[in-house]
């Protein structure tokens, strides 16, 4: 990573025209699209981006199998050459500080101020309670067969049921190979529908909870253990097998990061597949836009589902809308500034033609209207004398055009 790139600290309290919170794939696409379009931006961001313990990105054209920490290093000097500047830290609470803009609070106190914000927080996932499943996520502990599909084909896979999805999940993952296993769990049963379509497609089901994970001795995961109600009516379990599997899928409970957002009334939503709540996001229009004017979202922070390079689309959209509302913005205030000059000398919409005094403003006292009569004579002098000066300079110009007798 770039050292000049990794940390720029400098104008972190200073006003940018975007504050970007999140520097993973959407953030930086976004500051990366703000940056070509001239506008100051700073990326807030606090180093824990989803797919990390991943080996390598998968499904991005142009990318593949890139480790995920070097896109990221690509990404923040590709926007840092556009002038984007970093802040590392977490972001815990954003207000609007005035009509035109906001202030955000890092947990280290500092403080940002932004005209406009991009959030790509991301989300966190919260894998199921089942010992061992932390130490292989991303590896062997698998979430969706487009990310790692391909790296676990034709093993044994596992699929961990949680909930009304599972099936679906089975169904999917065979794709990828002939020998899977559907883990009931805390899953529910298959329904007469669901167990003929899992036979037709020689998926072994298997019930039971599952309380473990083992692995071999390079320490991937080699199996999955089993265990039933004891037979003695005691209440207790006893472990009945332990099944081959190189692969576990699981749903992971997919959670926004917004809660700094709490302030500005904006509250993650529950989304869902099939009517089963999978997790909760930012709610955003198509160019990211939330409830809240000024504040964008994108990536998976609004929208789960998103793989990498949609997130990373997110961020461009969201960063050209937030640019348009930027520029809608400056030209109201520049056409009321340009306004409010023209009144002041007394100027009418006809050029040539000033009006002063209580022709122009009826409010106007006797000392008012004789300043504005001061105004006007003075701003007709200027164009008076720009118009002579025009048309001197252009007789000067004809004149050494002649021809020298
Ligand atoms: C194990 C695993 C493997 C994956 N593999 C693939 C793959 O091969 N291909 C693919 O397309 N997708 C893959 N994905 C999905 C991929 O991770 C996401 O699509 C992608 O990360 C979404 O990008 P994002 O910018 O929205 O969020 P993230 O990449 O998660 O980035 C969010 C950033 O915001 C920061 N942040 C969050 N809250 C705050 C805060 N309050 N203040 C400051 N910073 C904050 C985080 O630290 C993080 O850096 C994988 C996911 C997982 C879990």
């Amino acid at each position: 990573m770039n050292g000049q790139l990794a940390d720029s600290q400098n104008g972190a309290d200073s006003r940018h025209d975007v504050a970007v919170i999140g520097g993973g794939p959407a953030g930086l696409s976004g500051a990366l699209v703000l940056g070509r379009a001239r506008r100051s931006v700073l990326v807030v961001d606090d180093g824990q981006p989803r797919n990390a313990p991943a080996e390598g990105v998968h499904g991005y054209l142009g990318h593949e199998g890139t480790p995920p920490a070097e896109l990221l290093a690509t990404g923040r000097a590709e926007a840092g050459r556009y002038g984007a500047r970093f802040r590392t830290g977490t972001v815990t609470d954003a207000v609007r500080e005035d009509p035109h803009g906001f202030r955000l609070t890092l947990a280290d106190g500092g403080t940002v101020r932004a005209r406009r914000l991009l959030v790509t927080s991301g989300l966190t996932d919260e894998l199921p309670d089942v010992p061992g499943l932390a130490g292989l996520w991303g590896r062997d502990v698998l979430h969706c067969p487009y990310c790692h599909g391909w790296e676990v084909r034709g093993q044994p896979i596992g699929i961990l049921g949680t909930g009304p999805l599972a099936v679906h999940q089975a169904l999917m993952w065979r794709q990828w190979s002939e020998r899977v296993t559907l883990f009931l769990h805390t899953g529910p049963e298959p329904d007469d529908e669901q167990g003929e379509q899992l036979a037709a497609r020689g998926i072994t089901v298997a019930a039971g909870e599952v309380t473990g994970v083992d692995t071999d001795g390079d320490g991937r995961l080699s199996g999955v253990r089993l265990a039933s109600p004891a037979p003695d009516g005691s209440g207790g379990r006893q472990e009945t097998a332990v099944l081959p599997c190189r692969a576990l899928a699981v749903a992971t409970g997919l959670t926004a990061r917004a809660g700094f957002l709490a302030s500005l009334g904006l509250v993650p939503q529950p989304q869902e597949v099939n009517g089963t709540v999978i997790g909760s996001r930012i709610p955003a229009d198509a160019t990211g836009l939330t409830e809240v004017p000024g504040v964008w979202a994108a990536g998976n922070a609004a929208q789960v589902t998103e793989q990498v390079i949609g997130a990373a689309a997110a961020g461009v959209r969201a960063a050209a809308a937030i640019n348009a509302d930027l520029t809608a913005e400056e030209t109201r205030l520049a056409v009321a500034e340009w306004r409010a000059g023209r009144r002041a000398t007394g100027l009418t919409e006809v050029p040539g033609v000033w009006a002063a005094g209580n022709a122009a403003q009826v409010t106007e006292q006797v000392i008012g209207a004789a300043a504005a009569g001061v105004r006007a004579a003075a701003a007709i002098n200027a164009d008076l004398t720009a118009e002579e000066t025009r048309l001197a300079v252009a007789e000067w110009r004809a004149g050494r055009r002649l021809p020298v007798p």
